[in-house]
């Protein structure tokens, strides 16, 4: 999702690379679970959280929305998001003892907080996605624990083969930023059924796992379902 706030606001003004020391350790929560509430729709999910959640729990997307999950329009686009619960506004794999209960396949966005992604205006950068990439920024207004301590950005990430995943983020993030620029100049039933592809395409077709549990298997995958999503939808 693209906050219209501009970093000073929000950040302490650097901007981070995965080989860079940032104060976001917590030590563990210590008790805390503050990330883990009110946030309304904004923890969105992306094809690996998905690939994560179904194959990492045993389950399809379908069964995910009947209470874990949600689906909202960002920026015209219908994309699937952490459901909080409606009346104290927790989300809904938080534990009883205040503990993720899918750490291990907690989404990227729950891996990153407080870090944050910030990307470059397309004036400063090139229309080549590989590229453009991304930075890290701290969000220094988020995270309440005090005297956090510094830790590599790699390691506060904890994703196997960064580099790929970073490669995945990229792409996954200037495919959407196509997809929403083209949704913002089609008509509703155009629309709808951009909308319909993108989610069976992406979300509800089933990522098959091939022996062990092993993210190139979706990288594969997704590479396959992101050309030919490209080639229906004539985008570049
Ligand atoms: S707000 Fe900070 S300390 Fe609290 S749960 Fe989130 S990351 Fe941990
Ligand atoms: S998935 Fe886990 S880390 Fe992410 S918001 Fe829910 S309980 Fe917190």
């Amino acid at each position: 999702m693209r906050r219209q706030v501009s970093l000073e606001e929000i950040s302490d003004g650097r901007l981070y690379g995965k080989n860079d020391m940032v104060r976001t350790d917590c030590g563990g929560c210590r008790g805390c679970s503050s990330c883990c509430r009110g946030m309304g729709n904004s923890v969105i999910l992306d094809p690996l959280d998905i690939y994560r959640l179904t194959v990492g729990l045993s389950c399809t997307f379908e069964g995910l929305m009947t209470d874990k999950i949600g689906l909202n329009v960002v920026d015209g686009v219908i994309l699937p998001n952490l459901k909080m619960s409606a009346g104290d506004e927790t989300c809904a794999f938080l534990d009883a003892a205040g503990r993720c209960s899918i750490h291990a396949q907690r989404p990227g966005i729950c891996r990153l907080f407080p870090l944050g992604r910030f990307y470059p205006p397309a004036e400063t950068g090139t229309e080549d996605s590989n590229l453009r990439g991304f930075r890290y920024f701290l969000q220094v207004h988020e995270c309440p624990m005090p005297n956090k301590t510094k830790v590599k950005v790699s390691k506060w990430v904890d994703t196997p083969d960064l580099n790929r995943y970073e490669q995945f983020v990229n792409d996954w993030h200037y495919f959407l930023e196509h997809v929403q620029e083209r949704v913002a100049q089609e008509a509703d039933e155009e629309i709808r059924k951009i909308n319909l592809l993108l989610l069976k395409l992406f979300y509800i077709k089933p990522y098959d796992n091939i022996g062990p549990y092993d993210e190139r298997d979706f990288y594969r995958q997704f590479g396959e379902r992101l050309a030919m999503a490209r080639e229906v939808l004539d985008l570049a």
